[in-house]
């Protein structure tokens, strides 16, 4: 021991931000040889002959040699793909969730705010308390609606220098109507993120939007779509704003692996649009097949998920997301956020498969007495 510090304890006491010692770290539960419907997942691999391709793509790659810094083949590629106007610039994240970090730190002026709907993707909140910046929310109902009104309201108020907008939302599977976010993004007085992680299975899109508004941008990920192994993300806006983005990202920050598989990816995309497809084909019959289940209230989605609420007569959402764990089907155990999610689980859309083997466990859980 040193005159300093008389434990380990007692160094990181001192020394770690009291705000840090009171986060909980990201929760991840042990998922080996369940039926995996818990976070977000495309339930469906790669055909063999795109995984040969894509192996063949791999087997040229010199991992002695560090990545291309600017990603530039994807970058093209994929500013193609979008059909982006010349103006509109592209950054690749490792995940969003480095590019949520980066925005943060792009305007976290002392005092700076930033704000969401809640319940809404948690990362938003967290990354901010990493950062040192204030965050503050609007509650949505127990519809999951948001006061638009009282939304515009508390921006004038708190003044947030970033809004982030899920796009659908994340816990709650729905989008706000594209009149509201274009309410929100006109009063806005700071930098509007609108992050479209379920793009894949919603039907709007801000994207274009980005060159009307000089305060806008929009953020996506190949997670969601079927390649969350890979760990990258985008954001496109303003060519001005991307260099500045841009100049906060570390070097290298995407891998030669996922610059090389996400243009694989980009060069077969039919496939993954026609998995998405069918994910959003699927989610009807999934939604019919949970709402013919006796005590249970199913909202509706945008995305590749589904939330349901609990009857308080029968079962608690925690009592059946353990009676589904016991039969090797791991969901999302939303009621411990309390609030709105009260007795609330989240259900990721999986195979037909896989989907009826959830609804008759569910069926055997939720037996009417
Ligand atoms: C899953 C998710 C992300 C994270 O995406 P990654 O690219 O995997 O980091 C971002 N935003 C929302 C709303 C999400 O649900």
């Amino acid at each position: 021991m040193t005159a300093q510090f008389s434990s380990v304890d007692q160094a990181v006491a001192q020394l770690v931000r009291p705000e840090i010692q009171a986060l909980h770290a990201y929760h991840v539960p042990p998922s080996a040889k369940m039926v995996k419907l818990d976070a977000m997942e495309n339930p469906y691999d790669w055909p063999p002959l795109l995984r040969q391709a894509w192996l063949d793509k791999l087997a040229e790659l010199s991992l002695n040699r560090y990545p291309d810094p600017g990603a530039t083949e994807l970058h093209n590629a994929l500013h193609q793909h979008l059909g982006l106007a010349a103006e509109t610039g592209l950054l690749f994240g490792n995940g969003s969730d480095e590019l949520i970090q980066l925005l943060i730190m792009a305007v976290n002026r002392p005092g700076a705010k930033v704000m969401s709907i809640a319940p809404t993707f948690v990362m938003y909140d967290m990354i901010a308390r990493f950062l040192g910046a204030d965050y503050c929310s609007v509650a949505l109902n127990d519809d999951f609606e948001l006061d638009v009104d009282a939304f515009v309201e508390a921006m004038a108020q708190q003044q947030p220098a970033l809004v982030f907008i899920a796009y659908p939302n994340n816990p709650t599977g729905n989008a706000l109507s594209r009149q509201d976010l274009i309410r929100i993004i006109e009063a806005a007085p700071g930098l509007v993120v609108v992050d479209e992680a379920y793009h894949a299975f919603a039907e709007d899109s801000f994207i274009l939007d980005t060159v009307q508004y000089p305060h806008l941008l929009v953020m996506r990920t190949f997670s969601k779509v079927g390649l969350a192994g890979l760990r990258l993300g985008y954001l496109v806006g303003p060519k001005a704003w991307i260099e500045q983005v841009d100049k906060l990202r570390l070097p290298y920050n995407i891998n030669t692996m996922t610059q090389a598989s996400a243009l694989v990816a980009l060069s077969h995309w039919s496939i993954l649009a026609e998995q998405a497809q069918q994910i959003c084909d699927d989610r009807i019959q999934l939604s019919q097949a949970l709402a013919a289940l006796p005590g249970i209230k199913v909202y509706a989605t945008a995305a590749n998920f589904i939330v349901v609420r609990l009857n308080e007569a029968g079962p608690s959402a925690p009592q059946v997301f353990e009676g589904l764990k016991a039969a090797g089907i791991l969901i999302k155990n939303l009621s411990p956020q309390g609030g709105v999610l009260t007795n609330c689980l989240r259900i990721t859309i999986g195979s037909p498969t896989e989907n009826n083997q959830l609804i008759e466990a569910l069926r055997l859980l939720l037996k009417p007495v």
